[in-house]
């Protein structure tokens, strides 16, 4: 295999875990008494899953590492976070307590029970309306905290087109995720 791979043991893992995280090394997870012979078994069956899921994250954001600071990048964030929240929190009649923009490698945003809603800086780097949604999401959780057929509704009522915004989100929201400027 090509490919570095990081092999992690685990003492809390039960079987083991493959990723192919994007811009990193290919990571298997086992629990901490498996064998080497067990473990490059577990490579080799998954050598052409491995070459599909690389083949796969061929960057087409055009992202340009050299073309915004992640503090220009925060600042803008937060404009629109604020922006979008002020004006969709009194529409659903919710009132958070604090906005976090927040430099996190795996979500987009959260809502804490305290009312805290915290927002990837990355999201500015999205279409506008895929960052609309993701604040509008963490908003309706105010009102719904689980993802029940209730929150869905909810949102679905406020924007009708948050499926495109969701999509858009699954197809590159792995590239983006990884993105980091040059400084
Ligand atoms: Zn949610």
């Amino acid at each position: 295999m090509d490919e570095l791979v990081e092999i992690r043991r685990s003492r809390r893992a039960r079987r083991w875990t493959l990723t192919v995280p994007w811009g990193e090394p290919v990571r298997l997870t086992v629990p901490s008494l498996m064998t080497d012979r067990e473990i490059e078994a577990v490579l080799e069956l998954h050598r052409e899953w491995i070459a599909r899921e690389r083949g796969a994250q061929s960057p087409r954001l055009g992202l340009d590492p050299n073309r915004i600071s992640e503090a220009e990048a925060r600042r803008a964030a937060r404009e629109l976070v604020t922006m979008v929240l002020d004006e969709e929190a009194p529409a659903l009649g919710v009132a958070y307590r604090r906005v976090q923009i927040r430099d996190q490698r795996t979500r987009w945003g959260s809502c804490s029970p305290s009312g805290t809603l915290s927002f990837n800086w990355r999201l500015v780097l999205a279409p506008f309306e895929v960052l609309d949604y993701v604040v509008v999401h963490e908003l309706c959780h105010l009102q719904v905290p689980d993802h029940s057929r209730r929150f869905w509704q909810l949102v679905g009522r406020q924007r009708p087109r948050w499926r495109e915004q969701r999509d858009w989100l699954r197809e590159y929201g792995a590239e983006l995720l990884a993105f980091s400027p040059a400084d």
